[in-house]
Order: C-alpha cells, then structure tokens, then sequence
C-alpha cells in the first residue's frame, strides 16, 4: 500500500479534537500517516466548528488557502468536516470548487469509503447524513503504540436542549449515547497504551443514556473509574438543569473524579437566563454548587458566559459579574454573543452594540484573571498531587509540566530529588512556590 500524508487541521471543542483522533484512526487502513506541515499532505481536513461566526470565518479563511496549495498540486484532495460542513452542505462546492469533500457531524465512520471512492473516480462527495446508530459509534482500536497522558472520550453527541442562543443542536442532531460497555473498552485500549487520564465528552453529560434506557451517567463513571491504571476522571459539560443527587454522590464517591466541574451557567441574570431557556434560575445554580461543596469542599469550578445576549442590560451584566465573585471561579470561557443560523435568539430584539460587548467582555476577563490569581495564589505553601504529562525548558532550567487535579497547569523543577528519569503518566506530590495568573510553579516534594 502506498504511504499517504493527511494534515488535520481542528477548530473548536473537545469533540473536534476527538473526532479529529477518529479521522485519523479510519483513515489509516488505506495508508494515510498524519504530519504537521500542511504542505507535506495529500490529503487535507479541516475540522470545522460553527458555535460562533468567528470560527466558522476562520474555516472559510482556511480553505480559502487550499486553493493557492491545490493550483500546486492539483491531486490534492480537500476536505472538510463538522459543524460548518454540516450546516453549509454543498453550497461549499459551489462557493469554493476546489474542495473535494464535505461530511457532516455524522459522517466519520463513512469518511474512509468517501476518501477511497474519491481517489478512484475524482468525482466530489457530500456527505451531510445525519444517521449513525449507536453501532457507528463503538470504539476503532488505537493504531499508535502509545497515546498521550490524557485523552478525550466522547460518550454520547448532539444535543436537546435548544438553549435560545445555540446552534448545536441543528448540526450536531439530536441526544445519541454510546453503549456503556463500548465507552469502558474504549478506555481500557488508551490505558493499556499509557493513557492515565480521561475526560468523558458530551453537551449535557447529565442526561447520558436516558433516552435509550442505558445505565446512567453516575454509573458510568463508576464503571469506568474501575478500569485499572486509571488515575485520573473528568467530563465535560454538564448542564447546570441536570445535575443530580447521583452526580453528587459520585463526587463523594470516587476518589478517581477530579476535584473540579465544569458547570456553565451563561448568565448571572434571571432575566437572561430565561430568555435563553436554560430552564434553571441563579438560585438553582447556587444551590447546585452548595449541594458539591457538602461532598467536596473545595472543588474547583469553572464556566463559560456569554456577554451582549440580546437585551441584556448593565444591571442584567452587573448580576453575571456578582455571580462571578460570589461563586469564586477559578477559570471562565467568555464569549461575545453571536447570532447564528437557526437559533432564535437571532431574530430576538434589544441587540446589544458590538461596543458594548466588547467592554463586558473585557470587564469579565479582567475579574477572571484577578479570581483565578486569587485562587492560585492561595495554593502558595501546599502539597498538590500533579499528573505529569510533559516537560520544558525555560531560560535554560528543565521543567516538569502537568495538572493538578483542581485542573491548574503544574510547572516544577525537581530541585535535586533522584527520579527514575521519566515522571510523565506520573501522579507525583508537588510543592507549590509561587501562584501565577494561569499557572501554578513548584517543587517536587
Ligand atoms: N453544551 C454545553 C453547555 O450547555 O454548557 C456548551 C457547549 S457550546 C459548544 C460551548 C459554549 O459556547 C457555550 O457554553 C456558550 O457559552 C458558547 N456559545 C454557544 N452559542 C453561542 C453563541 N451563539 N454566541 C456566543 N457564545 C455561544
Ligand atoms: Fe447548546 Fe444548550 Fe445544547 Fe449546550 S445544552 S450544546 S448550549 S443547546
């Protein structure tokens, strides 16, 4: 078989970074190596998000680029995936004819035969099918002999929910879990190759397995937590309206769920959070974190917001802003809201000025950055257990890189301490010196 390059290039979340790891696994069996210089390929993806205008401009920015590289090497094949190929289907053919192939969220398990039939009769694909049973979905073993520290796993794709703002479930489809016992094989395959981490990916992992009376999400992760040489657990995202007494309780649980949640709440303002159909109130919200703080008393949280919602006012940001404090978060995603296709928030009225978005925006930003210090700070004279995934070198001095289970970014030296060479897939006990904005800076201890 011919040696093939593939370059992949991935916009957006966590679950285009996994589906990314998918195109590369199915593509392997007809020969195709991943680089990283685009200019090697034959065969280029983008993986595509469209949560937000900018990323979808910054898909058509890049394909805009293919052109130039294609006129050079007109076997080239150009493809694109996700949520832009999705939403846009063959109109990409029609505004930009140099690309080959367009396959939707649902497509990767088809893109192997869409790549193989296109080598042969050169005659371009569209693929924007929504089906994929639940078979589809269970796990292509890994190639690679060994895997990262910390992997991604997605457990379940597409949403329900229909916050008044989101384009997801319009090109993601509707809720589909995945087989419970195909997730835990999926995992035990990245442990046996040295994975020591896994983040379970879904939009509401709250809801995983409901609908198709499978176990339910606290029972997953007490499942996959018994898998042997895992150290580490954590997911992402749960929706605030689902989080229950059995997610609590596996906080209290499972040594091996990280001592942080993902837990985005959008808006600190009743008003707004209604008009996004988030279906929970600031007080629900409140409640919710009491209700972990009583099993995990220092569990570390984190957010995404999103400013300039149609008609939210200064005292409708004012009530995100003391949301912000009151909740003490150590990190926050924020974005500048953004009409998007099919949603309706798009045809709401009272749209806020792009200038004023972008003052909230800075505003949030500045407060993260002082509450993150603040938390980073307080860890200053304490022992944090670090799970090493790789190494650097800063002015010349050699440093240890990882996380701490509360998802700070680790960076320490081992100051003279005999190690057996390699600490990375290591879980190590790190003093911690200094508290930087995003970072924390130790001693192995
Ligand atoms: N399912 C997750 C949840 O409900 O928490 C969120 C997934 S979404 C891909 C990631 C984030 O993008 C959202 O939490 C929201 O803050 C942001 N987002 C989604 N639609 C947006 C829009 N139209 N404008 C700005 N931000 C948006
Ligand atoms: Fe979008 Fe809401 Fe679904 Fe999250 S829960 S993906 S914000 S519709």
């Amino acid at each position: 078989m011919n040696k093939k390059c593939v370059y992949i290039y991935t916009i957006g979340c966590q679950m285009n970074v996994y589906d990314s790891e998918m195109f590369k696994k199915v593509l392997r069996p007809l020969g195709y190596i991943p680089v990283d210089e685009v200019e090697d390929a034959d065969l280029v993806i983008v993986n595509t998000c469209t949560v937000r205008k900018k990323a979808e401009e910054k898909a058509f920015s890049f394909l805009g680029r293919m052109r130039a590289l294609k006129k050079k090497n007109p076997e080239l094949i150009v493809a694109i995936g996700g949520c832009v190929a999705q939403q846009e289907g063959s109109a990409i053919l029609r505004r930009m004819p140099y690309v080959d192939l367009v396959f939707g969220t649902r497509a990767y398990a088809r893109l192997a035969a869409m790549v193989e039939k296109f080598e042969y009769d050169r005659i371009p694909v569209v693929d924007v099918e929504m089906t994929m049973g639940i078979t589809d979905a269970t796990p292509i073993p890994e190639l690679d002999a060994e895997v990262e520290v910390s992997r991604f796993v997605t457990i379940m794709r597409g949403c329900d929910n229909f916050c008044s703002y989101c384009i997801v479930p319009y090109v993601r489809g509707r809720e589909e879990s995945r087989d419970p016992d195909a997730i835990v094989q999926e995992v035990r395959d990245l442990v046996e190759r040295g994975a020591r981490e896994v983040t379970l990916l879904g939009q509401n992992v709250n809801s995983y397995g409901k609908k198709e009376g499978l176990c339910d999400f606290p029972e997953l992760l007490r499942r996959v937590s018994e898998v042997e040489g895992l150290a580490r657990i954590r997911f992402a995202t749960s929706h605030p309206k689902d989080l229950s007494p059995g997610l609590v309780a596996a906080y209290r649980d499972l040594p091996k769920l990280c001592n942080h949640i993902h837990l985005p709440v959008q808006s600190g303002s009743n008003a707004v959070l209604k008009k996004m159909k988030r279906k929970y109130t600031r007080e629900d919200y409140m409640q919710r974190i009491e209700n972990l703080k009583a099993v995990r008393p220092d569990i570390a949280l984190t957010s995404d917001m999103i400013v300039g919602f149609p008609g939210e006012t200064e005292a409708d940001f004012d009530a995100t802003l003391d949301l912000v404090r009151e909740v003490g978060f150590s990190g926050i995603f924020a974005f500048k809201y953004s009409d998007r296709p099919h949603a309706p928030a798009a045809k709401f009225e009272g749209k806020v000025s792009e200038e004023d978005k972008t003052r909230r925006l800075a505003k949030l930003l500045d407060l993260e950055t002082e509450l993150s210090e603040k938390r980073n700070i307080s860890y200053a004279g304490t022992t944090v257990e670090v799970l090493v995934d790789g190494h650097k070198e800063v002015k010349g001095v050699f440093q240890w890189t990882g996380r701490s289970s509360c998802n700070r970014v680790v960076n320490f030296t081992e100051a003279g301490k005999p190690t057996d060479g390699n600490l990375v897939g290591k879980v190590v006990p790190v003093y911690i010196e200094t508290g930087l904005p995003h970072s924390l800076r130790g001693v192995l201890r």
